[in-house]
């Protein structure tokens, strides 16, 4: 299986010139290695802009939110459909920024649903706000988990992308240690199991926070993960040409 590394560009960059050089240089960098898929998720308003003429390659694009109604009256917001039509093919629903400007579980439950419903793969983002001694996160997680694929069907399941970003380690100074990823992805595949079966096995699941080409290696080779959401490293060409380098040498 490829690494995925998805990059979440936020709101960056401020001009669709710096996106088009950085959309064509992750390209360049994604065509040079063997094991890499990318999925770039620029700010929608640069989507159609990007994906126009792009054939088929190893560079996906995807939305970095988009709303669970298929039309309506929502200022702002852009639907699924609309992402899709766009050519986004992923979709990150429940991101930590999101989640801090009000969006609840049961918001990713309808986004979930909705994603699957217009063909597009859900990066559903979970992960605790702080650790504490009590081990809560797992509780936290766990709750996440159960709300977001409540309504799933066990052949939907691997249609479906987890991503654990502990809200802590995003744009931090440091991701957490790969060995404590190890210990989450165990935890989130058991939690999948048991409700899904053995199915759930197969679920892909993501590390973010943090990353960048001193740590994207040691995370992938030991972090028990099939790839990672990077946000800061992936929205300059610099960090990002070094991180998929380091990617591809892991
Ligand atoms: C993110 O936005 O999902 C993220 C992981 O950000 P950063 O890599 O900057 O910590």
């Amino acid at each position: 299986m490829k690494a995925l590394i998805v990059a979440n560009w936020k709101m960056n960059p401020p001009t669709f010139r710096e996106a088009k050089a950085l959309f064509e240089e992750t390209k360049r960098m994604t065509g040079l290695t063997k094991g890499i898929s990318v999925v770039v998720a620029p700010p929608a308003i640069f989507l159609r802009g990007l994906t126009g003429g792009q054939r088929k390659g190893r560079v996906a694009f995807g939305v970095q939110n988009a709303h669970f109604e298929t039309a309506g009256s929502h200022t702002g917001e852009i639907s699924m459909a609309q992402a899709r039509n766009a050519k986004a093919t992923y979709v990150i629903v429940g991101h930590a920024e999101r989640r801090a400007m009000g969006e609840l579980n049961g918001d990713t439950q309808k986004k979930v649903a909705a994603a699957l419903t217009a063909q597009m793969t859900p990066i559903l983002c979970i992960g605790e706000k702080t650790r504490e001694a009590n081990a809560d996160h797992f509780n936290v997680v766990r709750e996440q988990l159960r709300t977001a694929l409540l309504d799933i069907s066990e052949n939907k399941l691997s249609k479906i992308i987890i991503a654990y970003e502990p809200v802590w380690a995003i744009g931090a100074s440091a991701a957490i240690k790969p060995r404590d990823m190890h210990e989450m992805s165990i935890f989130i595949r058991k939690t999948i199991v048991e409700k899904f079966g053995e199915v759930g096995h197969s679920i892909r699941i993501l590390y973010g926070g943090s990353i960048d080409a001193t740590n994207a290696g040691d995370m992938l080779r030991n972090g028990e993960v099939k790839g990672l959401l990077v946000g800061r490293a992936s929205a300059n060409i610099k960090t990002m040409t070094e991180l998929l380098r380091a990617v591809n040498e892991a």
